[in-house]
């Protein structure tokens, strides 16, 4: 294994997708065997608990939420796109970072930890939780990999998120 930070392996892009965002590309560290394998396991390691099911928003969250369940153990459920499982479903429409999205998942019961990359507005953590609790789950904690401290999270914004990286601005 060598020595070298997580957050090397994550790529600002300027102005994508629309022009004053900085996307962070986490392609390079999804290909980089050593380098996931260490984020999945640190990212696991923040929690004091592990949940019945790890939940992933779509379509980035599904690559840490499945590779946690195998590490960790647990289930995994996802959190779609609306129009994406078949009904019944719960929805719920929200705004992130630099789109307007609905998610949809199925009901169920048990503890439950959201996992998603990239932690912006919060739109999208928020929307998910509301979600959890409509659709029977209990949520357990937040986990993303990425907190971009510098952006104005969404009003009523009050989760408690742990992330394995932050980003005071974005340069
Ligand atoms: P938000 O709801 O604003 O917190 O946005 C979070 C969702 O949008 C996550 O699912 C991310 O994948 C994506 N996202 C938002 N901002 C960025 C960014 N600067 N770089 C990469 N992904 C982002």
């Amino acid at each position: 294994m060598n020595e070298d930070s997580i957050k090397d392996y994550i790529k600002g892009i300027p102005d994508f997708p629309t022009e004053g965002i900085s996307f962070k590309d986490i392609s390079p560290l999804l290909a980089d065997k050593d380098m996931f394998q260490k984020a999945v396991e640190e990212m696991g390691n923040l929690l004091p608990k592990l949940p019945d099911y790890w939940i992933g928003i779509e379509s980035r969250g599904f690559l840490f939420s499945s590779a946690l369940a195998y590490k960790f153990g647990g289930g995994v459920v996802m959190c779609r796109k609306a129009g994406k499982l078949p009904p019944p479903t719960v929805n719920y429409s929200y705004e992130t970072e630099y789109s307007k999205d609905e998610l949809s998942i199925k009901a169920g019961r048990g503890d439950l930890v959201i996992v998603d990359d990239v932690l912006a507005t919060g739109g999208t953590l928020q929307a998910t939780n509301h979600l959890c609790d409509t659709a029977g789950y209990t949520v357990q904690d937040n986990l993303v990999l990425i907190d971009l401290l510098y952006v104005q999270r969404i009003p009523r914004f009050h989760l408690n998120v742990r992330s394995l990286i932050q980003y005071e601005s974005a340069s």
